[in-house]
Order: structure tokens, then sequence, then C-alpha cells
């Protein structure tokens, strides 16, 4: 057995001992260590730029949009309001038991286990780390395999800041999720693929721990025959493109009004042109790889399988297997049956589907898995609630996309299959605490006078109670 194996069973172990003594921290000693992880974080900065390009070719400016200034965002919003969460809320009581007082007090669940995908490798580690730390929890995080320079920093980091026995990073891959997942952790969070999603979930029901599950999928875009194409151009290309598509919020699929198509198509070219230096985009120091060789070959695949079921390239469609290359591309005419609209994405191919009325593509997300996000480009109001009365998704954004998941004071989560769950600022804290009920009774109570052996008297009594609840 290798040392990642057999240091798991002890490391857990001195976890659980640890608990205790977290769970009686105040709001002042949890503020500290988020301050304190912040400040290691924000020093050690270049070194996670640095991992970042070395793991997926990310650009510095990426980097800190799309990494850095998340966990700020998260960890400052946490120190700013962690003292409210904490505080114990005292409830009213009913009729009944009108001789009782009684408070909601939040407690850490104990030892959390954090499992994270590559395509944010630092930022899905820290913020729901931030959160599990805000809530007086023991956190073991286990980042992905593939992002080896980015779990470097995140190991280096962690030693700065925390004691072994408070936060550990433990490295491997799904056999070392695995063996972590054979201990009885208090709450798991784990973010990746809805087909790993229930391997964990059922690993947890093992021993009925808690579970945060962080899905993907796919999440659809809709553009209306009123939708502003310069600005949605932009903004699709922008987010559908970062990080080479690699995000589980990136618009997956476009259903576009009929008569919109060949304006998104010609702004998207615009913006691409604009943003990647022409048609030299392999060069672009501003244009993510894709992350192993294994997710190449299958992006490539989709994009094969889709123009061999008919599928006409608008934009792009070139590849280089040495570099992980794949540029931006656009597709129209394509079948749903082909891979590329029953997949979820997950890389830079952007398939357009038309449509005539709206009903058409609220029926057609209908009809397939709850998605993470469901963007709708439109400048009607009518469409807009019709949108969100008529749909179901983790996440509802108007006329723009990805940047819901920015504002901590929204849940971030899917539904079924793109997640269970949420956390982000109050959500995270909530999904990281059990909510504990606390009820003190006065020394006297009226159900002393409705004891058996039952009479008539005491019947009335209880009915009389009754009318007055
Ligand atoms: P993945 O499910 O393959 O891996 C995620 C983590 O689970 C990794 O740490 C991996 O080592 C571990 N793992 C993999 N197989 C396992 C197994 N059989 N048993 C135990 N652990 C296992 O996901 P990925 O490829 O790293 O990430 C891509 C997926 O993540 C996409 O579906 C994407 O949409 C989703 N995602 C979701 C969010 C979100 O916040 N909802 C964010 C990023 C990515």
């Amino acid at each position: 057995m290798n040392d990642a194996f057999s240091n798991i069973k002890p490391l857990f172990r001195s976890h659980v001992e640890n608990h205790s003594s977290l769970a009686k921290s105040t709001h002042n000693e949890r503020k500290q260590k988020l301050k304190r992880l912040l400040k290691n974080f924000m020093e050690m900065e270049n070194e996670a730029i640095e991992a970042l390009a070395l793991d997926l070719k990310k650009s510095p400016t990426e980097s800190v949009i799309s990494e850095i200034l998340g966990v700020k965002t998260e960890a400052d919003f946490a120190i700013k309001n962690l003292t409210k969460w904490m505080r114990a809320k005292r409830v009213s009581s009913p009729v009944a038991v009108f001789f009782t007082s009684a408070w909601v007090r939040p407690e850490p669940k104990g030892s959390v286990l954090i499992l994270s995908p590559w395509n944010y490798p630092i930022l899905l580690c820290l913020n729901p780390l931030i959160a599990a730390i805000a809530a007086g929890n023991t956190a073991i995080i286990k980042p992905s395999e593939f992002t080896p320079a980015s779990s470097a920093f995140l190991k280096k980091l962690i030693e700065k800041t925390f004691t072994e026995n408070e936060v550990a990073v433990v490295v491997g891959d799904q056999r070392v999720a695995t063996e972590l997942l054979s201990h009885p952790f208090n709450h798991i969070l784990f973010t990746g693929s809805p087909e790993t999603g229930k391997i964990i979930m059922a690993a947890a029901a093992k021993h009925l721990a808690g579970v945060t599950l962080e899905l993907g999928g796919k999440s659809p875009v809709i553009v209306d025959e009123s939708a502003n194409i310069v600005e949605t151009a932009w903004k699709l290309a922008f987010y559908k493109f970062a990080n080479a598509g690699q995000t589980c919020t990136a618009p997956d699929y476009i259903l576009c009004h009929e008569d919109k198509k060949e304006a998104l198509v010609l702004g998207l070219k615009e913006n691409f042109t604009a943003f990647f230096d022409g048609n030299n985009t392999k060069q672009s120091k501003d244009y993510c790889q894709i992350v192993t060789h294994a997710h190449f070959d299958r992006v490539k695949d989709y994009l094969d399988d889709a123009k061999k079921m008919g599928a006409s390239v608008e934009i792009g469609g070139h590849t280089n297997r040495e570099d992980k290359f794949i540029s931006p591309t656009v597709l129209s005419n394509v079948s749903l049956q082909s891979k590329v609209m029953k997949e979820e994405i997950f890389g830079p191919l952007m398939p357009i589907v038309t449509y005539k009325n709206l009903g058409e593509a609220i029926k057609f997300i209908g009809e397939r898995e709850k998605p993470l996000a469901l963007y709708l480009f439109s400048n009607k109001k009518k469409n807009q609630k019709r949108v969100l009365e008529e749909t179901s998704s983790g996440a509802l954004v108007f006329n723009d996309c990805v940047i819901h998941h920015t504002n901590p004071n929204l849940p971030f989560g899917g539904i079924n299959n793109s997640g269970l769950g949420s956390y982000h600022g109050k959500y995270g804290f909530d999904a990281f605490s059990h909510e504990k009920a606390i009820l003190k009774s006065a020394s006297w109570s009226p159900f002393k006078l409705m004891l058996p052996p039952y009479t008539k008297r005491k019947h009335s009594l209880v009915n009389l109670i009754k009318k007055l609840s």
C-alpha cells in the first residue's frame, strides 16, 4: 500500500478527534482562519497563475477573472457575514407548548470531504473549503488528478495555512477517492460529472453522509426574435470559449430563432476574430488548451460524429492533437441524434439549432435532463415570463451567461441530473452546518394535567388547547 492510501485512515481519525474543539470555535477564530487563508492565497497568487498556465494554458488575465477573483469574493463575503450566519435564531412557540422557549443553532457537521474536478482546479477546491471552515468543520480535499500543478499549489497553500488535523489535501486518482469514500465523513461536497455523482451518492449512502452534488450536463441558450445580437454574440463567444469551453455552466448549445441565426453566426465570427488573433487562434496566448489527450479525443469525436451526421461547420473546426488544440467551432444543421446534441460537450463546440416559435424551444428543453443553467437572450417580457414559469433548471439567466456564479447572494447548484443542494455564501455555510433544534422547558408544564388515566375532563382540556392552537 502506498503512502496516499495508508495515510488516509490516521488522517481521518485525527480529523474526527478535532471536531469537539472546532465546534466550540468562535466567529472571531473562524474569521481569523479565513483571513489567513485569503492572505496566504493572495501572497501566492502568482504561483496559482503559473500552475493554471501549466495545467490548462490559462492566461494570467483569465486566471484572475475566473479563479482568483472568485476565491477572493467568496472569502471576503464569508468574513463579512459569518457573525450573522453563526447566530442562533430564536423561534416562537405554538400555544400547545407556550411554556417553552426554542431556537435553532447552526453547528458544524464534523468531517467533510471535498472532491473536485480539473476545469477550475483551484476555485472549485477553495470555495467549498471556505464554506466548510466558516461552518467550523475539518476538511479533506481531493483535487483532480488531471491538474497536477494546481494540486501541488493547493497542497502548499493548505500546509502553510492549516494544521493537518484541520485541513489536508490528498492527491490521487479515483482509487484514492474510493478509499476516502470508505470513511464515514459527515458531509461530502462533490463537484464533477453526473455519472461520478451517482457513484459518490451511493458511497455516501453507506454511511448516510450528507451530500452536496455540483454536477454538469447541457446548459442550453435560447436566442429569441427580440434578442440584441451584438450583445448576445460577444457574451456567448466569451463565456463559451473561455477555458476552451471547459466550464460547467458554459452555454452548451443554442436554440436560435430562425430569423436571427445568420446575424448570430456573423457576430460570433467577428468576436472570435477579435478575441483570438484572427484565424491564428492556435498561437493565441489567450486561448486555453484541452486538459488531456483523452478529453481532446472525446471532443474531437463529437465534432467528427456531428460532421458525419450532416452538420455544417460555420466557424472553426480546426484541431491539433499534439497541442490539445480545438478551435472555437460553431456548427449548424446538427442532427439531434449526434453526440454533440446528446452528451455534455465540455469543450469549444457550439451547435446552433433553429426554432420557429418559443414553445418549440421550451418543449425541447423540457424533454431533456434539467440543466445546471438556462440562458435566455430576449427583450420580450412575455418570453422571459414564459421561460421562467415553464422550465426548470439550477439557474436561469436573462441576457447574459455564466456570471450568476459570481454573486454570493445566489445559491449555486443544479437540480436532479445537474446537482443536489447548493453552496456559495450563506448557502455554503448552511450546506456544511447542521441546524440543531433546541427547546428549553419551564419547570411547570400543562401536560402534567393531561396524564393517563384519561378522563372526560382531561379530554375537554385537550380539546380546548386544540381550539386555541
Ligand atoms: P469527474 O466526475 O470525472 O471527476 C471529479 C472528481 O471525482 C475528481 O476528483 C476525480 O478524481 C473523482 N472521480 C472520478 N471518478 C471517480 C470514481 N469512480 N469514484 C470516485 N471518485 C471519482 O469530473 P471531471 O471530468 O473532473 O469534471 C467535469 C465534470 O464536472 C463535467 O460534467 C462538469 O459539468 C462538472 N462540473 C460541475 C461544476 C459545478 O459546479 N456544477 C463545476 C465544474 C465541473
